[in-house]
């Protein structure tokens, strides 16, 4: 099988969920990148466990609140400065929220709350790493388009899938849906555009998964799931750029 060779990631939410699971999994991989950038909202807070978990061992923790534009600018500048140079291979955008919200309750504040995050923070996150993102294609010496070269990963849902909605209806979360539509068109509109920097853009779904978003009904282990989604990221090239696929590299349609 591939194996990612991405030497320097950086993600969103890392500090719980999938987003903390990545971290773990991508350290105690055969090839653990030289630089794991784990972001999110509170360091220091009492569910950022990244610290707690690995100690003093990388990875670099950044404080970075993807609904707020100032806070992504400083967190780059930090990224920038440690990277010495180097350019960033992969880039998460795993951080997302979720709400039971119907037709019937949803209202302004909570569409615009989650599109924020769940849209707008991933958009400003590659506009805002792009410089280094570009950077790493450019210093790359391998041909075509790679997470080991240059890549923006969106995590995704299934739930964002217009096809796909009526099989899970019953749940309507209509700010998630939305926002996360919002995010697989985002996906094909930076492929269109990246693509020719050498830089690959592709929105994964992680399935159902055993998280404070996903509850312990969910189907999958956070293990199961962010290991399918490692084992994913290395085949990934060209022809999969703008696509949707879940956890298990199968395209999910729009
Ligand atoms: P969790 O609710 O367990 O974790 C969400 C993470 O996102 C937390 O680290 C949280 O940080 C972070 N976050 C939320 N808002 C912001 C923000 N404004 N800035 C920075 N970080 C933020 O969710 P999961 O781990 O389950 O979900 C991760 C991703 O996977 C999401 O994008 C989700 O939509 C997607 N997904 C999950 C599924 C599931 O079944 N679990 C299914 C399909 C997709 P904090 O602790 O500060 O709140």
């Amino acid at each position: 099988m591939a194996a990612l060779r991405a030497r320097t990631v950086l993600l969103t939410g890392s500090n719980r969920g999938i987003g903390l699971e990545l971290v773990k999994q991508l350290l105690g991989g055969p090839r653990p990148p030289a630089w794991i950038f784990a972001t999110c909202r509170d360091p220091e807070g009492p569910r950022a466990q990244v610290s707690a978990c690995l100690g003093s061992q990388s990875p670099f923790s950044v404080t970075a609140d993807v609904a707020n534009p100032s806070a992504i600018a400083d967190a780059a500048k930090i990224v920038e400065g440690k990277l010495n140079g180097a350019g960033l291979n992969l880039l998460i955008n795993n951080a997302g929220i979720y709400a039971q919200v119907s037709l019937e309750t949803v209202d302004s504040d909570e569409m615009i709350r989650t599109y924020k995050t769940n849209a707008v923070g991933p958009l400003l996150m590659a506009q805002t790493f792009l410089p280094l993102l570009k950077k790493a294609a450019q210093n790359s010496t391998e041909k075509g388009l790679s997470c080991s070269k240059a890549a923006i990963i969106n995590i995704s849902t299934v739930m964002g899938s217009i096809e796909k909605t009526p099989e899970s209806f019953c749940k309507p979360v209509i700010s998630y849906r939305c926002s996360k539509a919002a995010l697989n068109m985002l996906t094909k509109c930076q492929a269109l555009t990246y693509g020719e920097a050498g830089i690959l853009c592709v929105a994964l779904h992680p399935g159902w998964v055993k998280t404070d978003m996903g509850t312990q009904e969910a189907d999958l282990t956070v293990d199961t799931s962010v290991r399918g989604l490692l084992s994913v990221l290395p085949v990934l090239s060209e022809k999969h750029s703008g696509n949707l696929l879940n956890w298990e590299g199968k395209v999910i349609p729009w």
